[in-house]
Order: C-alpha cells, then sequence, then structure tokens
C-alpha cells in the first residue's frame, strides 16, 4: 500500500463530466489510483509521500494517440523536408530499411522522454517496419523502462512496389508471419485491465501498403483476442485518388469492406472526409487520432475535426512520427490543434465576427481532445479524467514562468495560448516520471549521444 497526496494545487482541471476546475485542488493517489479529490481542506493532510503544488496548473496526463517513435532517428532529414506525404514516405523507406533491432529501443526512449516532458502519460505507436530483426518486444521493454502506459501497434506493410504498393518490396513481410507475430504479441503482452501499462493493437499501415486479405484477416484476429484496430486513412488526396483506382472505393467505404469499421477501431488523420462519412463514424464508433503539426508539415489538409466533435465521433490527439512533425511535444500539438481549426474555419467562409455560435475551437476543447477524447478513442475509461478510482495520472505546469507572465487571468487557457512550455511533473499511477523538470527513470545525455550516432549512422 502507497499513498501520495497533492495538495495546494493552484488550480486543478479535472476534465470530469462537470468539467470542474478546482481553486487550491488536492489530489489523494492510493496504489495507483485516485482516492479523493476536491480542495485541499476537505482531503487528508498527510501521506507516504506529499507534494505541494502551489503556484501550479494540474491536469490529467495527457494521451497521445498516433506516433512512430522510431522516426526520431529521421527527424529534418534534408531530402525529407520539403515533400508531400508519398513523396516523404519514398525518400524514407530506404532509410528506414538500414534500422536494427537496438534502433526500436532507443528511438522508443527518445520519444516517450519527450512526451513525458510535455505532459503525456499514455502513448500509442505504431511501428509498422521491421526491417533486420526489429521486434516490438524491444518497445514495449522501453515503455517499461520510462514509465509511461504504452499501447504498442503490431503495424504491418505487405503490398510492396511489384503488387501495386508504395513501399519497396525489401520493407515489406509475409502475411503468415505477420499475423503469426501479432498473435504471440498478443498473447504474451496484451493487457487489458484497469491501470494497465501495456496493450497490444493490430496496424495494418495503410490501403496503399496493405492487401485486402491482411486487412481482413488482422480485424478477425484483433476480435478474437479482444484488442483494438489502428490504421492510416483519408490522410491525402493522393491516398483517396488510389483507392478509387484500386479497389473502387473512397477510403472509408473501402473499410467496410474489409470489415474495419466498428468501436474497436480507430483511424490517423481522416483529413479528407465528407460528411456521410463523419455520420458513419459517430453512428459506428469509429475514432480519430488528429494529427495537426503532421497535417500542416506534409501539407495534407486539415480534417474537420469541429464538425466530428458536433457529430459525435470520438476524437483524440496524436503528434504523429517524428519525421513528419518532427517533435512529440504533446502540450504544443494542443495549441496546433485549436489554432489549425481556426484556421480551417476562416478558410470555410465563416463569420468569425457574428455573436452565432462562433466555429473556433476553445482552449478547453482542444485540451478535452488530448484527455478525455483520446482515452475513448483508445478504449479506456480509467484514464482521460482526474476522478475517484480512476488511475492517477497527471501533470503540473508552475505558471509563475516568463511564457505565462500577463496570462494568469485564466491559467489553464494560458497552457494552450502561450508558448508550450514543459512539464514541471508528470505522474503515472502515483509514480513520478517527470520531477521538478526532470525525467525521473532514464539519464537522458548518454542517451541523446547514442540516439544521435545512430541516427547519423542510418542516413550515412
Ligand atoms: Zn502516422
Amino acid at each position: 500500500m502507497s499513498t501520495l497526496l497533492v495538495h495546494n494545487i493552484s488550480l486543478l482541471a479535472t476534465f470530469d463530466d462537470q468539467e470542474s476546475e478546482i481553486v487550491n485542488g488536492a489530489l489523494f493517489i492510493r496504489d495507483g489510483f485516485i482516492e479523493q479529490v476536491g480542495s485541499t481542506s476537505e482531503l487528508p493532510n498527510t501521506a507516504d509521500e506529499v507534494l505541494n503544488l502551489e503556484d501550479h496548473v494540474v491536469l490529467p496526463g495527457l494521451i497521445n494517440t498516433h506516433h512512430h517513435f522510431y522516426q526520431t532517428l529521421t527527424r529534418a532529414v534534408p531530402a525529407a523536408q520539403d515533400a508531400n506525404l508519398f513523396n516523404w514516405l519514398v525518400t524514407l523507406y530506404p532509410i528506414w530499411a538500414r534500422m536494427q533491432p537496438e534502433d526500436i529501443y532507443i528511438s522508443t526512449i527518445t520519444a516517450l522522454a519527450e512526451l513525458a516532458l510535455s505532459g503525456c502519460t499514455t502513448a500509442s505507436d505504431h511501428l509498422y517496419i521491421f526491417p533486420n530483426g526489429s521486434r516490438l518486444d524491444d518497445q514495449i521493454q522501453a515503455g517499461l523502462d520510462i514509465g509511461l502506459r504504452l499501447h504498442a501497434s503490431r503495424g504491418s506493410m505487405s503490398r510492396g512496389e511489384s503488387q501495386g504498393g508504395l513501399p519497396p518490396d525489401s520493407v515489406v513481410e509475409d502475411e503468415d508471419f505477420i499475423l503469426k507475430d501479432s498473435q504471440r504479441l498478443v498473447e504474451q503482452y496484451h493487457d487489458p485491465n484497469p491501470g494497465s501499462m501495456t496493450q497490444v493493437v493490430l496496424a495494418p499501415c495503410s490501403p496503399f501498403s496493405i492487401t485486402g486479405d491482411l486487412m481482413m484477416a488482422s480485424a478477425s484476429l484483433a476480435r478474437e483476442y479482444g484488442v483494438q484496430l489502428h490504421t492510416h486513412l483519408a490522410e491525402t488526396e493522393d491516398e483517396e485518388q488510389f483507392c478509387i483506382e484500386l479497389f473502387g472505393h473512397r477510403p472509408v467505404a473501402y473499410m467496410e469492406q474489409v470489415n474495419w469499421i466498428g468501436s474497436d477501431v480507430w483511424f490517423a488523420h481522416s483529413v479528407h472526409v465528407n460528411e456521410d462519412e463523419i455520420d458513419q463514424y459517430a453512428r459506428t464508433g469509429c475514432g480519430v487520432a488528429h494529427c495537426p503539426s503532421s497535417n500542416m508539415r506534409l501539407a495534407s489538409g486539415i480534417a474537420p475535426i469541429l464538425k466530428m466533435l458536433t457529430s459525435g465521433v470520438k476524437v483524440g490527439l496524436g503528434v504523429d512520427g517524428s519525421a513528419s512533425n518532427d517533435s512529440s511535444h504533446m502540450l504544443g500539438e494542443v495549441r496546433q490543434a485549436m489554432l489549425l481549426s481556426r484556421m480551417g474555419a476562416s478558410l470555410e467562409g465563416a463569420s468569425l465576427s457574428s455573436d452565432d455560435a462562433c466555429p473556433m475551437m476553445s482552449a478547453r476543447q482542444a485540451l478535452k481532445i488530448a484527455t478525455r477524447g483520446s482515452a475513448a478513442v483508445l478504449g479506456r475509461d480509467d484514464i482521460g479524467s482526474l476522478e475517484v478510482g480512476k488511475c492517477g495520472d497527471f501533470f503540473a505546469v508552475n505558471i509563475e514562468q516568463l511564457n505565462f507572465s500577463g496570462a494568469l487571468h485564466d491559467p489553464l487557457a494560458a497552457l494552450v495560448f502561450c508558448a508550450p512550455a514543459s512539464a514541471d511533473f508528470t505522474v503515472v499511477g502515483g509514480k513520478f516520471i517527470v520531477k521538478e523538470g526532470h525525467l525521473q527513470t532514464v539519464d537522458l545525455q548518454p542517451h541523446i549521444e547514442k540516439h544521435n550516432d545512430r541516427a547519423m549512422r542510418l542516413l550515412n
């Protein structure tokens, strides 16, 4: 039995159903789960460990629903800096093909460290390339070593160039092997229980790198084991054209054809979806991982996120891979989501000055996407808000710093409007992952040197 009391919190934003924001708030966590939430005066004044968070805002840990950790090794690659999705991929596939098994562990530590330092407590990763004996097991180990909750995807590519796909044949895998390895990983690592640290997801990469047979077989396998399904969908106009030419359907209709519609499925991007497709997502429970920085970086377009929210679609936030962002800063991504949504509204010709319900995403809406929304997308009801019975996952930011000077009329909104800050504390299940701005679980400096060496080797 161990207890953690966090009290004197300047502002505790719970993101519960009432959207309660408690001034001088407190949390009491026992064995990883929240036992009490309220004002400091209402809660006990002692525990095994006590943290005084005067001058801090506390929020539920942010939840990242889409990433490719391995891409931290290929950030800002010159030849891929100014390319759209298909050209970017064709430039990077041969570089990624040189990865060694150790690269998976090292790049995962880098990405999870950045995420933890920006307020993230749960992350999903989409690993779909396994060159030279690389394994998902190394990523899962890195997740446990850092101490963030990880939804690790066994991704895959099976449709190479010779079959009309985009990736070179050298990076695709045999479909029987993909399915066998997926089953092994689910049996070995997937934990569906409340407070789970590791879940496994089946995640064929995209319509243009996978056969319909593998899509269908992955869906059957995932449903047999009760694990989630994830893929990229409707990211670019090129992809839409590819699907119409090859399958005779738009991307979402193709998903229906291969049994990929349901509440156990979430799609990264969904930039190019029409109103019928949005309704279909809402009716069937399909989730969306919104990745605003990546959509801007690759000039993919603007996802209609406010329309999705109004229609009742589950929307979460994702930083996407580090070769198309090129950052894993979750709080920064919340800001991008808010700003990009407003840009979308202005392009649609909305009258931003009218008194009508203005189609502007608010700071609180953007934060809700990254907490409650992301939890729903990952199929979890034990994270995403600070309420009794939920996981003791939160982050805290000191508001007495330059970034927020002059913005303390609304410290919660300031976290989104002002320059993205680092987390001073990040706690997962009552355990400190970041304390006073420092990562507790990994010695970062030697790690960064090792990570840079591996990145250099890949490019040279
Ligand atoms: Zn992606």
